[in-house]
């Protein structure tokens, strides 16, 4: 099902239109309304912009400008216009502090709308909306938009595990949504019960918040008995509901054009790169009152595609993101994501998606140590609980994961075995997967 049918399926010619007139009017009133782009647009006039490629030559909009002005200082209505506040986490220090006014709201609940029903949602479906509740953007904004989408929205917010596989039992609810990360939690706890996957009752899930690979969804797919799509969005932007793939081709998900102008530019030059490449991903809002942000600087690596697409959407697909800029770890020179761990290590059935990575500086070089827990049936075939590096299996199969890290990633990561059932699981939110000790000599 298409929710806005008509936007969704527009030529990109006319798109491209309906983005121009929205840039134009975005930036006459972010100057007027917001002292920083007074600034930093005062050389800009909303009829210099004669076409969307035009955008390259605005400035960009940071995390830090948003810091700068904690907590309302970018707003570009008065305080008491917001019907309601948000805020990203952080991992360090003060919270992105972000506002909607009552049209924001409806907005949120449209685009999440929009992402829902390209997930295979339908009016009437119920969604078992496992996303925390709270300042976060998450379950409220998949709420807003199930609601909107005609759903029965079941606010269970992330934790308590057990309640939640009752929920899922005793409602039956089609659609799940969650981080990825804790989807597999759910997955696993299921599995410990005794609980086939073709006995649970959902369908669909829509997972994202945090970074994942296609071998996790495997694995997830087949855990939950579902075909799972990978949602997209940040506080800054709106939350989530900036993009979503369709479950028609779940290959790269379709960006919100109308309101959320995509760009991908080169991490070290800023300049737009062409589709295809990877890069940062840059958003414009087109259409947000309280918020309005030109070129914000996301720090997320992926690319863009306008293939075709067998949903009969027009918009614009991004891919998965590869991890974002604060994940990234430079191990001896060499740029590491955990996706791309991620990837390496689910090449391997013995290994699972319980994983993380540990960073040390030992001297001047950066260590890190990659810890994963083996499969029930690695040890089973084995006969033996011990992973104990004596033994001939146990080391055979650490060395063959080394190998297999240093194949894809081309820098050496020593790798951990663990037993099943002992690594840190997300218990309802985004799952940490580096853990950086070099801060702490
Ligand atoms: P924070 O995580 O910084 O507290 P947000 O909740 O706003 O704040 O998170 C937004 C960030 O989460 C994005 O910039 C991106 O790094 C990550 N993210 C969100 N959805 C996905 C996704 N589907 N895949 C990968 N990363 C995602
Ligand atoms: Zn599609």
């Amino acid at each position: 099902m298409i929710f806005d049918r008509e936007v969704e399926t527009l030529p990109r010619e006319s798109l491209r239109e309906l983005q121009l007139d929205r840039l134009r009017a975005l930036v006459a009133v972010a100057k007027e309304r917001v002292p920083l782009y007074g600034e930093r647009l005062a050389d800009v006039e909303p009829g210099d912009l004669s076409s969307i490629d035009d955008l390259r030559h605005l400035p960009f909009t940071r995390k830090d400008d948003l810091r700068a002005a904690y907590p309302f200082g970018m707003l570009a209505v008065p305080r008491s216009q917001l019907v309601r506040v948000h805020a990203s986490s952080g991992t360090t220090g003060k919270l992105t502090v972000v506002g909607y006014t009552r049209a924001d709201v409806e907005l949120f609940a449209r685009v999440n709308a929009r992402c829902l029903a390209m997930a295979g949602a339908e009016r009437g479906m119920m969604l078992h909306n496992a996303y925390g509740y709270g300042l976060f953007t998450g379950g409220l904004g998949i709420h807003y938009g199930g609601e909107r989408l005609g759903m029965t929205v079941i606010p269970v917010s992330g934790g308590m595990t057990e309640r939640q596989l009752m929920l899922i039992e005793d409602f039956r609810p089609e659609m799940i949504t969650c981080t990825p990360s804790y989807a597999l939690t759910l997955a696993q706890a299921f599995a410990a019960r005794g609980v086939a996957p073709n006995e649970i009752s959902l369908r669909y899930a829509v997972l994202g918040a945090e970074p994942w690979t296609d071998a996790m969804r495997d694995e997830i797919d087949a855990g939950l008995g579902v075909a799972s799509s990978n949602i997209f969005g940040l506080s800054e932007v709106i939350g989530p509901g900036v993009s979503c793939e369709c479950v028609e081709e779940r290959a790269g998900s379709h960006v919100n054009e109308d309101h959320f102008l995509a760009e991908v530019v080169d991490p070290e030059t800023g300049e737009p790169l062409p589709e295809g490449e990877d890069g940062v991903l840059v958003f414009t809002t087109l259409t947000k009152e309280a918020l309005p942000l030109v070129r914000y600087w996301t720090g997320d690596i992926s690319s863009l595609s306008s293939a075709p697409c067998a949903c009969g959407r027009t918009l614009l697909r991004m891919a998965r993101i590869k991890g974002r800029a604060d994940d990234m770890l430079i191990i001896r020179g060499v740029n590491v994501y955990p996706t791309q761990v991620e990837a390496a290590l689910l090449q391997l059935p013995e290994l699972t998606p319980n994983y993380r990575i540990l960073v040390a500086r030992s001297g001047t070089l950066d260590e890190a140590e990659v810890e994963v827990e083996v499969s029930e049936v690695f040890l089973r075939e084995a006969g033996t609980e011990s992973l104990s590096g004596d033994l001939d299996h146990v080391r055979e199969l650490r060395e063959r994961a080394e190998r297999r890290l240093q194949g894809s990633i081309g820098c050496s990561l020593a790798v951990s075995l663990r037993a099943p059932g002992t690594m840190p699981r997300s218990e309802g939110g985004k799952l940490q997967r580096v853990v950086d000790r070099r801060a702490l000599r």
